[in-house]
């Protein structure tokens, strides 16, 4: 019997069916004449399977479009010298780590070693309205992502992490996008405190060390070199991206042949 999806409906081009659907779909005799066009996904990392009139009944494994998760703040908004600048102006007479001296991905932590009370300074300079909204793009950061979405098979998504205070980050995350790339990026926004359950082949992420739920992600996760990670010595099998000027493509390329 034919699966549904693989009737015509446009629905049914981009469903995600699970794997055991797969055989069923293999199962599917010469008989059958699927409708051109008609293409369904199988919930497996490896693999798309498509199916056509030209090849009726017969399911092709074909490569799917390689996923490229990229996170938000000090990958693509400039964070770090946001909040620096925004602590030395709204504190001017308290003692600041200069960006060359930052280490450890929490700035509040370094400040809170600092002198304890810096910790919550700093962070009522993240939490304020505005902080979010007014960050710099990071250099070459935009035309990096506009070109990767613009690539063949390759679906991007901007997969960023909100402040437990939420208030103003959440929106602003938004807004931010939408003014430095555009709606159609508002579209590719993936909120979340947990990315190790999203589902991807790489991960841009300027966190040296990204746990939760998931023990073993789909994806590959690319360091981007920022301040508070720079002195990170990496193992062998982790690969860093040092900037948007960085060699993103043939990351992207080699993870494509991998699949
Ligand atoms: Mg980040």
């Amino acid at each position: 019997m034919l699966h549904r999806s693989c009737s015509p409906s446009r629905d049914a081009m981009s469903s995600w069916v699970p794997s055991w659907s797969l055989m069923q779909m293999i199962r599917v005799g010469p008989a059958h004449t699927l409708v051109p066009e008609a293409c369904f996904r199988v919930w497996h990392p490896r693999c798309l399977l498509r199916c056509s009139a030209e090849t009726p009944g017969v399911a092709m494994a074909v490569k799917r479009p390689v996923r490229v998760l990229v996170d938000m703040d000090g990958v693509l908004a400039d964070f770090e010298s946001g909040l620096l600048q925004g602590f030395r102006r709204r504190f001017p007479g308290e003692p600041h780590v200069p960006l060359e001296q930052r280490r450890g991905f929490l700035a509040s932590e370094q400040y809170g070693a600092l002198r304890p009370d810096l910790a919550e300074k700093v962070a009522s300079v993240y939490e304020a309205p505005g902080f979010f909204l007014n960050l710099e793009p990071i250099p070459g950061a935009l035309d990096a992502l506009r070109e990767m979405n613009a690539m063949q098979d390759t679906d991007v998504f901007i997969c960023t992490t909100p402040l437990r205070k939420y208030d103003h980050c959440v929106g602003e995350k938004y807004r931010w996008v939408e003014q430095n790339l555009g709606p159609q990026f508002v579209e590719r926004i993936i909120l979340t405190r947990d990315k190790t359950v999203v589902m991807g082949d790489l991960l841009i992420d300027d966190k040296d060390n990204i746990q939760g739920l998931e023990e073993t992600p789909s994806w590959e996760h690319i360091l981007f070199t920022c301040c508070h990670n720079q002195h990170l010595a990496l193992p062998p099998t982790r690969r860093r991206l040092l900037s948007w000027s960085d060699d993103w493509r043939g990351i992207i390329e080699s993870k494509r042949a991998s699949l």
